[in-house]
């Protein structure tokens, strides 16, 4: 059914110049390299800084010490095999290990390894855990990219999913919008399975990955157009990324030409500081600027994403930046009684993740720290035993 012809090999691509291939393998052969021919097509050749091109071809300054594997300490939330647990409403199955392309600055580039455990293509055990725990209301499937299964295998899980009854919303993150929209395009049983599932009683969002304004093709975005009279809402995330997307006026391109066709951005990520991510991180500071740059040329209906940080211990966004101080909030708390608690640090142009922060004129939490009081009645969440 796909039209497009997978690259699983750097030494396969002549436009990238005899004399980088060996050192470009040598990269690959630590941080795995897939592309496809349709992806492939959209980098121009002849520009050696093209943003499509970063995105997917490796460079020699990933070999450069930066980071963790697991930056966020993925392994400490997982509940049953391939299912992750780390907000209350919220499960993660993790369906798939492969992608339409493999990202550079991919932040869980440790799946494409060979010896990943974290990934279950049964999906029984995580269906059994979120069966059993009503709390969770939001089911998000990834990897990997779960639209690389089968339209027959991702019916079971959706179907399955859609029997118990305490799911609501279903979202399926994916890349293959931008990689690979004939995956879309030519599945009409795929689109059905949405139209089916994507009901009254919850929907089916499609969390999308663009990065780039030359990523939004004619196919791409008939590929959007298609999910959404099929019933999906969709929605766009990504990482500010030096080299692709850390430009007012590209980033302003991208939120405008997803919202026209009815796909909002979501979360701006501020780059988890992973293994062999270095080119293509940008500090706190800048990642703030840029994005607020890029702000003042969208509509209002686009100004509704945050810049936020994966962290272990919760998504914090950063929602100002002053002369002296970085202010972060806790949008979501692994720990639920820091949930909308704020944070004030240091100003630190040079910082690129939370723990490089100082508190702010050396107070102590306590002093700093200001935390929403939780609604009557919601300190008693109930929370599986491993997120307490
Ligand atoms: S699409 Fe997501 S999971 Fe796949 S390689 Fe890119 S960042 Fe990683």
């Amino acid at each position: 059914m796909s039209r497009v012809r997978y690259v699983k090999s750097v030494s396969k691509i002549d436009q990238i110049p005899e004399e980088h291939r060996a050192a470009l393998a040598k990269v690959s052969e630590r941080y795995a390299f897939r592309a496809n021919d349709y992806y492939l097509n959209l980098i121009d050749w002849d520009d050696p800084d093209d943003p499509i091109r970063q995105i997917v071809i490796p460079q020699e300054a990933e070999m450069e010490p930066w980071g963790a594997l697991d930056a966020s300490n993925e392994a400490d939330n997982y509940v049953a095999a391939g299912c992750q647990h780390k907000y209350t409403d919220t499960a993660l199955l993790l369906v798939n290990e492969v992608c339409g392309a493999y990202c550079r600055f991919c932040f869980r580039k440790r799946l494409f390894m060979n010896d990943n455990e974290e990934v279950e293509f049964d999906p029984k055990p995580g269906l059994d855990y979120i069966r059993k725990n009503p709390q969770i209301s939001n089911v998000l499937l990834t990897g990997g990219d779960p639209l690389l299964l089968s339209t027959r295998r991702l019916t079971g899980i959706i179907e399955e999913l859609r029997k118990i009854e305490h799911v609501r919303i279903i979202r399926i993150g994916s890349k293959m919008t931008a990689f690979n929209p004939f995956r879309i395009t030519e599945d009409q049983e795929l689109l059905n399975l949405f139209d089916r599932n994507s009901t009254k009683h919850g929907r089916i969002y499609v969390m999308n990955h663009f990065n780039h304004p030359r990523e939004m093709t004619l196919e791409a975005k008939t590929a959007l157009d298609m999910l959404n009279k099929a019933g999906v809402m969709m929605v766009n995330q990504t990482p500010l990324l030096r080299g692709i997307n850390a430009d007012p006026e590209v980033l302003a391109e991208l939120i405008n030409e997803l919202s026209w066709l009815g796909v909002p951005p979501y979360y701006f990520f501020q780059c988890r500081p992973t293994e062999g991510n270095k080119p293509y991180e940008i500090p706190i500071v800048e990642s703030w600027t840029v994005l607020n740059q890029a702000m003042t040329m969208v509509s209002g209906l686009a100004r509704r994403a945050r810049l936020a940080m994966s962290h272990e211990s919760g998504k914090v966004e950063v929602p100002a930046v002053t002369d002296d101080i970085i202010v972060c909030r806790y949008h979501r708390a692994k720990n639920p009684s820091n949930d909308g608690r704020v944070m004030l640090f240091r100003r630190d142009d040079e910082a690129y993740w939370l723990d490089d922060l100082v508190p702010f004129e050396n107070q102590k939490p306590s002093d700093y720290q200001y935390r929403v009081p939780l609604a009557e009645g919601s300190a008693g969440i109930v929370r599986p035993e491993h997120n307490k």
